[in-house]
């Protein structure tokens, strides 16, 4: 056993009895390669990360200019910082009128607790509703509004006053009340099994947030950046939420997240007492300059087409026995097989074959289908049939 991997099964804080554990000798483009010359190709992007691929050049390269300039200088907030001013400024131009602020941490838990903090001190309100198989990180404030108990539960008390309601259901939405901060939710929940919103009904939750003046945040951490093919699933749905949380493909391999909203709410964060929300490292310069080096290749690309090509080979080739369904959109698909043991079987043996795929954290009997974006469609259509050869092999 190499020295490393003694050290990971000794000394890295474990999350589970059996981590993958592929011990990694570097990555690029849709591939990982190992200590022991394995090579693999990601077919879940690091979990919807990189969706221009591992160390795509023109990410490399601002990194590399960024460290020539200067790393950490000062917490967030005081300094002017190029890569900061830069991708704020280039995010906001895609965006509708009323985000024209964008505040850089570091993850995507750490977005979602700046929004929820941000809706209580803007609404001066402290009700929060959240969704049923909803997953937004699991710090304490993103936990209490995540919606699995077996999550939850060992972790309680949480934050009190959150509500779930039914995700695409109409009946719940009388919850949201003149005494909700915000409504938090994913446009389409990622862990909890890859389910979009159906677009009136989320329309019908902007209208209720309107009506009972409760903000409507959006986590799009993990539809963000044109996974599910708009460059925000938001813009597919034409629905505008009040705070956008962004992170995972945001950075193009680094960490980085943010909230964006307006300045009239992002006020609430100068007054009573100012500095209010505040970080050391969010929006550090490195991963400013990889996140808008990112930001620009993905703009100047072809990607809304490159997720639509994406979804409709997966739709051809990822049907037949032992398969229930392919829900999601774009390049964030869940394929939903007939249940935990034909799944784990497949993800199995793909692994042995050199095909990464995973789970959801919710659904043990769901395919996770997220590749990087890049992903030659040829090359694709082949990885389809060598997991449809796996699902009919072991399907009874
Ligand atoms: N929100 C959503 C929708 C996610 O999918 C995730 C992570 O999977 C998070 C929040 C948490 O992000 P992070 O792991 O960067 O804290």
């Amino acid at each position: 056993m190499s020295e490393d991997l003694q050290s990971f099964y000794n000394h890295i804080a474990q999350t589970s009895d059996n981590p993958l554990g592929l011990e990694i000798d570097r990555a690029e483009g849709c591939y990982i390669y190992t200590k022991d010359g394995k090579k693999f190709v990601d077919l879940i992007s690091g979990i919807a990360v990189s969706s221009l691929g591992h160390r795509h050049p023109a990410v490399v390269n601002a990194i590399q200019d960024q460290i020539g300039k200067h790393l950490h200088v000062m917490v967030y907030g005081e300094f002017i910082q190029a890569p900061q001013s830069r991708l704020a400024g280039l995010l906001c131009k895609q965006l509708p009128e009323n985000m024209d602020r964008v505040y850089f941490v570091n993850s995507g838990t750490e977005a979602n607790e700046g929004a929820l903090k941000l809706a209580k001190k803007y609404t001066g309100r402290k009700k929060f509703v959240a969704f049923h198989n909803s997953y937004h990180g699991d710090t304490h404030g993103s936990l209490s509004v995540t919606g699995r108990n077996i999550y939850r539960d060992p972790y309680k008390p949480l934050l009190p006053d959150v509500h779930f309601i039914h995700f695409n259901d109409p009946s719940g939405l009388h919850i949201i009340d003149n005494s909700t901060a915000a409504v938090i939710m994913e446009p389409i929940q990622g862990e909890g099994g890859v389910i979009p919103a159906d677009r009136e009904w989320l329309k019908a939750v902007r209208e209720r947030c309107d009506e009972a003046g409760a903000l409507l945040i959006f986590d799009e951490i993990q539809t963000g950046f044109f996974r599910t093919g708009s460059l925000f699933a938001f813009q597919y749905y034409n629905v505008v939420p009040d705070i956008l949380c962004l992170a995972k493909a945001m950075g193009g391999g680094m960490p980085i997240g943010a909230f964006v909203s307006s300045s009239r709410i992002f006020e609430a964060f100068k007054y009573d007492p100012p500095l209010n929300h505040v970080t050391t490292f969010g929006g550090h310069p490195v991963s400013c300059a990889a996140a808008l080096a990112n930001l620009q290749v993905l703009l100047e690309g072809d990607f809304a087409n490159k997720a639509a090509g994406i979804e409709k080979t997966a739709r051809r080739i990822l049907t037949g026995n032992g398969i229930v369904e392919l829900r999601g959109r774009g390049a964030m698909l869940g394929l939903q097989l007939r249940d935990a043991e034909l799944t784990q079987k497949v993800v199995t043996e793909c692994f042995h074959n050199g095909i990464i795929l995973g789970w959801t954290l919710h659904s043990n009997s769901l395919l996770r289908i997220a590749p990087p974006l890049i992903i030659e469609l040829e090359h694709l259509k082949e990885i389809f049939q060598r997991i449809m050869e796996t699902v009919t092999k072991h399907e009874r």
